[in-house]
């Protein structure tokens, strides 16, 4: 929460939830993970949130983009940046999406089986290639387990068969998982990821790229590492498991470049009880699963929840949303602490915000607008 946001909401006329987004704070971000790991470069995960004011600053102060789509790449392209600084690491890619994005420049992929890479070869000859390894999530809030990336034991016969097809078998990546607290994960898939490049330089290929992938945490409920605690972690491993033989590293952070830059302004919609003995209240906000608070789902990511009434006692309530979807509930089954004063009318204020909301928002369900963002 900055001075900043509190000033421009109290300046805001319109009507509904919006975010708002506090660009010194992501500057402030970027520079934290650059001065943190100089030798590293960054790749904004561009998902985490796509704005044209987030991608120009980040373009503007140096950062590669990691992107998922075409749609992502014309986006980084329109904030600045050149094809040279993107990375289009989603490992499943429509074989004219990847010739897109060679034609729009794009020369570095990533890629988690034999088919994938034959279709690089084909839309983007040439090209580099990074094999992404399964990694189990464990310790992260947000796991991303299992969807995304092969086997450590498949990983060396991919980028052979990558280099086999006259592409640059480039490297290795892997995603420890999102909002990972714990900066010791990095040290299992770094011990295996050594151990391909080893594997690979014995049949003559020589991988020159770890891509360390997201996980960086914003803070939301509980206290998080700093920056630097996961930089020095992740060097020792690197030390620990390459020798005097350190590979490029990049890194891809998205929660931890935005989300803590954002804050929602929601309201009060209604408080009631199901039943006159009920302990538990109930509370609507205008804002749920469905227009931007879709990381709620099975109660993963619990928010920061600021009001006028912070101080006054305060009792347990299930949060819910506004539309008529019985899914839309944010928290029930660890129910949340609000103020008893709180009232139908208030504002309340939801840190940590800034990532993953504003493009998780459906289009209009129930007539709910998609969430509107200020970007400041
Ligand atoms: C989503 C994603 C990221 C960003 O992850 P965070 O945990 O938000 O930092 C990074 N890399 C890839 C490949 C992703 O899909």
């Amino acid at each position: 929460m900055t001075d900043r946001i509190l000033e421009f909401l109290r300046n805001r006329r319109e009507d509904g939830p919006c975010l708002v987004l506090d660009l010194d704070v992501v500057r402030e971000n970027y520079m934290s993970f650059s001065r943190a790991m100089p030798d590293t470069r960054v790749f904004y995960a561009v998902k985490a949130n796509p704005d044209p004011n987030v991608l120009e600053l980040l373009a503007g102060l140096g950062s590669c983009f990691d992107t998922a789509s075409v749609v992502e790449i014309e986006q980084v392209l329109a904030s600045g940046a050149s094809a040279d600084r993107i990375s289009f690491g989603n490992t499943i890619k429509k074989e004219r999406d990847i010739l897109r994005a060679y034609q729009l420049g794009v020369r570095l992929f990533a890629v988690d089986c034999e088919a994938e890479v034959e279709k690089i070869a084909r839309a983007a000859p040439g090209s580099r290639v990074f094999c992404r390894l399964l990694c189990d999530g464990a310790g992260a809030e947000w796991p991303l387990s299992r969807k995304f990336g092969c086997d450590p034991e498949m990983a060396p016969r991919v980028l052979e068969h990558a280099h086999r097809l006259g592409l640059t078998a480039f490297g290795l990546s892997f995603h420890v998982g999102s909002q990972q607290r714990n900066p010791g994960m990095w040290d299992g898939a770094l011990k295996t990821a050594a151990t391909i490049f080893r594997d690979l330089a014995e049949r003559g290929i020589v991988l020159q790229m770890v891509n360390l992938g997201g996980g960086f945490p914003t803070r939301y409920l509980k206290n998080v590492p700093a920056v630097k605690a996961y930089a020095q972690s992740i060097t020792r491993s690197l030390h620990k498991h390459f020798g005097n033989q350190i590979p490029e590293t990049i890194i891809e952070p998205g929660r931890g470049m935005v989300g803590n830059a954002g804050v929602i302004e929601a309201e009060v919609v209604l408080i009631s009880k199901k039943a006159d003995a009920d302990k538990v209240k109930w509370v609507y906000l205008d804002i749920g699963k469905f227009n931007g608070l879709a990381e709620t789902m099975d109660e993963m990511i619990r928010y920061p929840i600021r009001t006028a009434f912070d101080g006054d006692s305060t009792e347990p309530c299930v949060l819910a949303g506004p539309s008529c979807d019985s899914v839309d509930v944010l928290y029930e089954k660890e129910p949340y602490f609000l103020p008893v004063s709180l009232e139908i009318g208030s504002k309340v204020l939801i840190e940590g915000t800034g990532a993953y909301t504003t493009t998780y928002s459906s289009v209009g369900f129930n007539g709910f607008p998609p969430l509107k963002s200020y970007v400041i």
